[in-house]
């Protein structure tokens, strides 16, 4: 498999692969663009063929051609993988999975199944009263193609016929995808019977499972009106989202994304031009859902019935996708059942409904304060127990004390005291909170890094410098993974190409690599004595660090009058004063 992956990488030429996302001009080494993962009006996004990695340099995504496909795409790695390797015309070996046959197998049966319905709503005979019912609900000609629609009919054997006799599937599949079910007494029935068929696709767009909804008309006593396909091989509930694959683009273009419950739901807000709604069912965001949307957004807004079970769902919801970097808004349904009628009677109304979504904690709090009478010692204790577990589940320091203090303004109390009441519900548990701005410096942006990746950039220009300035690092610790690359560059020969380098390169060096090299730009040409300056600039650095560490050392060995201790701290602060003299030196 390991093998499989880096012949598909080398079969596939990143810059076309990106290219059919991004226009991209060839500067100097490398390929510049806008980058696809943020918006930007100067190109900052650089793909390098040599490497076969991509950088940008505004938002930092970076990586791979396959991690490029997976984010752009919003797809798993296998998926990535499965369309680069069709590309490049490798026939990937099947993983442990699923049998890569059976597999290919019953995605057939439910392309083919998904089809039978589709021809069954647009232009079969027992489709006409479904074609009825969904002009009725405004559902045009153009959404039913997009999320491709069906209709079962009433009928015992439809799907049965259609498949085994004409097109000479086995039961056994049609059984495991979850198309029929067993009769008691032997054989099998169509499960989906005078029904709207909602194909369920997956991040790819392939067919995966149904949900029918029932014509009111014949809806009989005791049958749901929803029907979901069951789990099957291909179908997991826990990582469905519908009109996922419809939506995807819009989500990436607003880093946004729109969940209703419904497929209704769902189907209206695109209609209304909200094209960036999935829906996920009635209960909350799981982690594989947040996982594929996390790729793509920036930004949930939760639209979910306000009862009860809808709140919970929320909260769930919420703390899934925080937990991922996702920020939460809430769209207030107001003046309709829900999303579906809102977006079929008034598009505007309900464009305007999603504009307006409002903070998450504003949401729950504003909640609070309708329900409950803020001036009565019982209604203040009413708003702390509903609000106070959900503010304390928030990860980030200083997003939670905002809110905690923004609710001690409402209630006219001391922020100590919703801050206690918050420890309390935390079982014990000391909050803390930092002040804003504390620990904002990036530790990987620290100065030793930015000069080491400038380093690193200008070596990887011009190998044959290593020689020079290698000595010179001898007894000095770069830190991190730049300090990791810096030695493996010494190491490695100077002749080899970078496509060459590359494929030596240990996997967790190479992004760093890409990036400082990317970094260089149109730099072709590296001056004379370029690669030795930025290693003395970088050098400084180090021995700056260094020597403060060392000052601390000499600082407890002093206390602990630790004679040897100190003699061997002064003789290493003395040579790291040559060192630098010697660098100055250099730099004239
Ligand atoms: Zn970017």
């Amino acid at each position: 498999m390991e093998d499989q992956v880096e012949e598909i990488k080398r079969k596939n030429d990143i810059v076309e692969v990106v290219g059919a996302y991004v226009t991209l001009k060839k500067l100097g080494r490398h390929h510049k663009g806008l980058c696809p993962f943020h918006s930007e009006k100067t190109p900052s996004f650089m793909v390098n063929e040599e490497m076969g990695l991509y950088k940008c340099f505004g938002c930092g995504a970076g990586g791979d051609v396959i991690k490029f496909l997976m984010e752009i795409e919003g797809i798993d790695f296998r998926d990535a993988l499965e369309r680069l390797a069709e590309k490049a015309g490798v026939k990937l070996v099947s993983r442990k999975r699923e049998d890569g046959d059976a597999r290919t197998k019953m995605l057939e049966v439910m392309n083919l199944a998904a089809r039978y319905y589709h021809w069954m709503l647009t232009e079969g005979n027992a489709g006409r009263e479904a074609r009825e019912y969904l002009a009725k609900r405004n559902i045009s000609a153009k959404l039913i193609e997009t999320f491709n629609l069906g209709f079962s009919m009433q009928s015992w054997e439809g799907i049965v016929n259609y498949l085994v006799k004409k097109k000479g599937y086995k039961i056994d599949i049609l059984e495991k995808v979850g198309l029929v079910s067993r009769k008691e007494g032997g054989g099998v029935y169509d499960k989906f019977r005078g029904r709207i068929m909602f194909p369920l696709q997956d991040s790819s767009g392939k067919v995966v499972g149904f949900t029918g909804r029932v014509l009111p008309s014949i809806a009989k006593e005791g049958e749901p009106k929803y029907l979901n396909s069951p789990e099957t091989p291909l179908y997991h509930k826990s990582r469905m989202l519908y009109g996922f694959v419809q939506a995807k683009n819009a989500i990436r273009e607003k880093k946004r994304v729109v969940l209703v419950e419904g497929q209704m739901d769902c189907i209206s807000s695109f209609g209304a031009g909200v094209t960036e709604t999935v829906a996920i069912g009635g209960t909350a965001l799981t982690e594989d859902q947040v996982e594929i949307l996390a790729r793509l957004a920036d930004q949930i807004l939760l639209s979910m019935d306000a009862d009860e079970a809808g709140n919970v769902a929320m909260k769930r919801s919420t703390e899934q996708a925080e937990r991922r970097g996702l920020s939460v808004k809430v769209v207030q349904v107001k003046g309709g059942k829900d999303p579906d009628e809102i977006a079929r009677n008034s598009p505007e109304k309900w464009k305007k409904m999603v504009e307006s979504s409002v903070d998450i904690y504003e949401y729950v709090m504003e909640r609070a304060f309708e329900k409950n009478d803020s001036k009565s010692i019982e209604g203040i204790k009413k708003i702390t127990e509903e609000v106070v577990p959900f503010l304390s589940k928030i990860e980030n320091n200083v997003v939670r004390e905002v809110w905690s203090k923004r609710l001690a303004e409402k209630l006219g109390v001391d922020t100590k005291v919703v801050v206690s009441e918050m420890e309390r519900v935390y079982s014990g548990k000391k909050v803390e909170f930092k002040k804003i701005g504390e620990n904002s410096e990036d530790p990987n942006d620290s100065k030793i890094a930015r000069l080491a990746k400038r380093f690193i950039g200008l070596l990887i220009l011009k190998m044959k410098d290593s020689e020079v300035v290698s000595p010179w690092f001898s007894g000095l610790t770069v830190p991190g993974g730049e300090g990791k690359l810096i030695s493996w560059l010494f190491k490695t020969n100077l002749n080899i190409g970078i496509e060459e380098m590359m494929k030596t390169m240990p996997d967790e060096l190479k992004e760093i690599a890409g990036e400082a090299y990317m970094a260089e730009g149109e730099n072709d040409k590296v001056g004379e004595k370029e690669v030795e300056e930025s290693a003395v600039l970088l050098l400084r650095e180090v021995i700056k660090m260094r020597k403060s560490e060392l000052m601390d050392s000499m600082n407890r060995a002093k206390k602990d009058n630790d004679d040897a201790e100190e003699e061997r701290i002064f003789g290493e602060m003395n040579e790291l004063n040559k060192k630098e003299s010697k660098l100055i030196a250099f730099l004239g």
